[in-house]
């Protein structure tokens, strides 16, 4: 997968809301340089958080491995640098705005001195990690029209009716908060 940086999100239609960051790929020029510590913490920190601070979303789609890493390095699938979805981080100058990274970008910029565009940068030194934040819920409301996110919460509601975790009644807790429960 190869997306230009600040180009549009588009895997099944397209977010103009979203932006692509960090998508690397072997045989294509990228942007090197140093990043901030500050925002290469801030990359390391949600990329490992966990709901309420939920940075991460389209982990379901599996393992992205990095392409320009030489595989000969590795024995084997297991050991070479991978990452499990896509990262999203608010867009600081355009509320309502987001990037989307690949969670690998932490090894690109980390291994392979990538700079990501400023405004990425700058977005990521001000994510404060003491916020609640959930990038499921950002990224659906932007894929999906209204009637299809209440279609959808309304049966993860149902199948997760059991299951006494706040980030699997985060659904109900939406759909009440919108006051359709
Ligand atoms: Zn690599």
């Amino acid at each position: 997968m190869r997306y230009a940086d600040l180009s549009d999100y588009v895997r099944v239609n397209p977010i103009s809301k979203i932006k692509n960051i960090g998508w690397l790929e072997s045989g294509f020029e990228y942007e090197f340089g140093a990043v901030s510590d500050l925002a290469l913490r801030n990359l390391r920190e949600i990329g490992r958080a966990s709901y309420p601070r939920l940075y991460t979303f389209n982990r379901m789609r599996g393992y992205h491995y990095c392409s320009i890493c030489a595989v000969e390095k590795f024995s084997g699938e297991a050991d070479r640098p991978k990452g499990n979805g896509e990262i999203l981080v608010p867009d600081k100058t355009n509320l309502g705005s987001y990037f989307a990274a690949p969670a690998l970008i932490v090894h690109y910029v980390e291994n392979h001195a990538y700079c990501p565009p400023d405004e990425f940068v700058r977005s990521v030194e001000c994510i404060d990690l003491a916020c609640e934040f959930d990038a499921e819920i950002a990224f659906d409301a932007l894929r999906l029209t209204h009637e299809q996110m209440v279609k959808l919460y309304k049966s993860f509601a149902d199948q997760y009716r059991e299951i006494d975790q706040p980030e699997y009644s985060k659904y109900r807790r939406w759909l009440e908060a919108h006051r359709l429960l």
